[in-house]
């Protein structure tokens, strides 16, 4: 236990990234802060086992959900799962489409990734539309295994992003 961090003061806005008009929530300042790094671990972890959310595998999206999904997962006492951009898993895969503001885009997971029934926590650093883990989880929902939750570090309110998921937990810890 130690004392709350003020997590938003380590997270820099970056005004016209990745376009002009966009304010891109940068969490590198976060995760060069030793302790910042550490607090915002433990908490998602916390904040988890308070949900009662226990999954067998924790699937982590790419970038980002590289980054917080697998010591989530070693903490839950969980196994990761990648979902990866097109064309970087070597086996057998399913794909993960979605829809961007013009056009689709996608991504894929390995096929023999999931066992029959398993319990999948679905973790990224940030919900904005809510459209690429919306699409997650229609996946894994599809291939038959429980999805018990979503954990995200920030999310995006004026977005709306939770109204895109199916009904299960979110985690979420700043919002702007
Ligand atoms: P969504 O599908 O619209 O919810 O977008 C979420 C995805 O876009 C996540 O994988 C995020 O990492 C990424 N993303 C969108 N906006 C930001 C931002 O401001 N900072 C960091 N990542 C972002």
């Amino acid at each position: 236990a130690y004392l709350p961090m003020d997590l938003k003061s380590l997270i820099r806005d970056i005004p016209d990234f990745p376009k002009p008009g966009i304010v891109f929530r940068d969490i590198t300042p976060l995760l060069r802060h030793p302790e910042g790094l550490r607090y915002t671990v433990d908490l998602l972890a916390q904040t988890c086992k308070q949900a009662g959310l226990t999954p067998d595998y924790v699937v982590g999206i790419e970038s980002r959900g590289f980054i917080f999904g697998p010591p989530l997962a070693y903490q839950l006492g969980a196994g990761f799962i990648p979902v990866r951009k097109p064309g970087k898993l070597p086996s057998a895969v399913h794909t993960i489409e979605y829809e961007l503001e013009y056009g689709m885009d996608c991504l894929e997971v390995h096929q023999d990734a999931f066992d029959s029934g398993c319990r999948i926590l679905i973790a990224d650093d940030l919900i904005a539309t809510g459209g690429t883990a919306a699409a997650t989880a229609k996946l894994v929902q599809k291939i038959g295994c429980e999805l018990v939750g979503f954990s995200f570090i920030i999310e995006l309110r004026d977005l709306q992003g939770r109204q895109k998921l199916p009904d299960a937990p979110i985690v979420t810890l700043v919002e702007y």
